[in-house]
């Protein structure tokens, strides 16, 4: 059977962008074909096993002819694939998409338009620029700025354009801004017209250019002002200087690494991203279960000995309870057991599990506990820690000094993972990534750990980016591996090293 074709608008690049069903299509495609100009983020949601194809146009060199993707989605489609075209914008705003879909049409292929936000409304947008006002302007128009040189006569009526509507929105029209700004004045537009430039809209590096048709040129090519970008000419630019919101964001302009495990990044990437900036994912640390099992286990299931449960990560309670439902060993056991939790987070996962904590310590570490916990436990009492392979060995060392017995148990493991290494040093050397941000001492060794597969001197390659930790003891560890630590969060929680993030110079 003939697979279906959806013609898929992926928004400008703030991956927030794409419609409902824009990622619907997505999750369910056997195949994904998409352009330079669709953010790659996006394919994180598509099937594991989806099979993605690249066929980016930059504006001078082409991996694929619109003939070769047309029958690249007939091909696909013919084997009975489901496939997305994902296209950044609209499919049918200079997209080509009327070129796919008739192809499609033509070969009896089912196919669907997706229809996405296009760069012509919302980069302007994101930029402060609202494409009408009331008081400025009754329409608008979108106009190509590319000149297809197989025409004899230009594409777009300047003449005409010029009176037709008072604002005009340009799409691919950076290297042929002279003879834009030159039609438009010839035909009647002022000098004093104001002119935006909006390079790379909606991403961290958006970047705004304003000026007049008098002066746009010269200024563009003072700041060697590259594509991709909007140009949106009338009075309605005005509007930016009270309107521009997206690049007063606390993280504006900051490419942020996010060294935490896979599963536990997705909430500190979703933080960054509201305040403006973008998050880059590098886990460092790949969670497993604990290679002593078996010694866990002994503890579980002699979990109604024990007066105290202390857990000192969000892991130690998700991996801890797992095993009891595995062990099939009913919670009810550790009905006599005062709880514990080192932090707001983890006394969070708890009350997931039904269960309220009964201390939490002000300081929000190994040490912190120990202070509080001296007021609460006494001599004799039993202890189970279910922590990572890896933590510090202080809690259990303390809390044997008061006279309890303690059961050190690993509830789960951390390894090393070096991932996308390679990617991560290359953004270094180039400037790109900006601050970098560590969670635990594990993330900060293990990070320095995977970099030196790639690059021996890891201090200097670190020298122009900044560093936050969310507590004293990960700024320990990251001064002891040679690193230069900026800021450290005053809560030593995610919310706190956001906090920390926001107040970077
Ligand atoms: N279908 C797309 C437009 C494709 S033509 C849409 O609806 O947005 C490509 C042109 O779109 C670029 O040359 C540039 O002018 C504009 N463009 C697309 N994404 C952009 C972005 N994020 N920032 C600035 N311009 C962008």
């Amino acid at each position: 059977m003939t697979g279906t074709v959806y013609l898929v608008g992926a928004g400008p690049w703030d991956p927030g962008l794409i419609t409902v069903k824009g990622l619907k299509a997505l999750k369910k495609a056997d195949v994904i074909i998409y352009d330079r100009l669709a953010n790659p983020q996006l394919l994180n949601h598509a099937k594991e096993n989806a099979e993605r194809i690249y066929v980016g146009k930059s504006s001078d060199h082409h991996t694929h002819t619109q003939e070769e993707i047309n029958d690249l989605l007939v091909e696909k489609a013919k084997q009975g694939l489901t496939v997305v075209r994902l296209k950044g914008g609209d499919p049918f705003v200079f997209g080509r998409g009327g070129e796919e879909a008739e192809r499609c049409m033509e070969e009896g292929i089912p196919f669907e338009v997706i229809p996405g936000i296009t760069s012509a409304i919302a980069v302007p947008a994101y930029a402060g620029i609202p494409v009408t006002h009331r008081d400025m302007n009754a329409s608008f128009s979108v106009v190509t700025g590319y000149e297809r040189k197989e025409k004899n006569e230009p594409s777009v009526s300047f003449a005409s354009l010029a009176r037709a509507t008072e604002t005009q929105v340009f799409l691919m029209g950076v290297k042929n801004l002279p003879y834009i700004v030159e039609q438009l004045r010839k035909h009647g537009r002022a000098g004093d017209t104001p002119v935006a430039l909006v390079r790379w809209g909606t991403k961290m590096e958006q970047e705004t250019l304003v000026g007049t048709l008098e002066d746009i040129v010269e200024k563009a090519e003072e700041r060697n002002f590259r594509p991709p970008a909007v140009i949106v000419v009338g009075e309605v630019v005005r509007l930016r200087e009270k309107l521009a919101w997206f690049e007063q964001k606390p993280l504006f302009g900051k490419r942020i690494l996010v060294t935490r495990a896979r599963e536990q990044s997705q909430s500190l990437s979703e933080k960054i991203h509201e305040l403006g900036g973008e998050s880059l994912e590098f886990p460092v640390i790949k969670i497993t279960r604990p290679k002593r099992q078996a010694f866990l286990d002994q503890s579980l299931r002699r979990l109604h000995e024990y007066d105290w449960i202390v857990f000192t990560s969000v892991n130690g309670v998700k991996f801890f309870f797992s095993r009891l439902r595995e062990l099939k060993i009913d919670i009810r056991q550790m009905a006599k057991a005062k709880i514990a939790a080192i932090g707001p987070k983890t006394a969070e996962a708890l009350w997931e599990k039904g269960l309220l904590v009964d201390v939490i310590p002000e300081e929000y570490q190994a040490e912190g506990l120990i202070e509080s916990l001296r007021h609460h436990v006494k001599a004799g009492d039993k202890i189970l820690l279910p922590r990572a392979n890896i933590a510090r060995k202080i809690l259990a060392v303390k809390l044997a000094e008061m006279g309890c017995e303690v059961t050190d148990a690993d509830a789960y493991d951390t390894e090393t993972e070096t991932g996308n290494a390679g990617e991560i040093v290359q953004g270094l050397r180039e400037g790109t990534i900006h601050v970098i941000t560590f969670t635990s001492s594990s993330t900060v060794r293990n990070f320095v750990r995977s970099l030196q597969t790639v690059e021996a001197d890891v201090t200097s390659l670190l020298k122009g980016v900044q560093i936050v930790c969310i507590g004293p003891i990960t700024a320990q560890t990251a001064k002891e591996s040679g690193l230069k630590v900026n800021s450290i969060a005053k809560e030593y929680t995610i919310e706190g090293l956001v906090e920390a993030l926001k107040q970077l110079p």
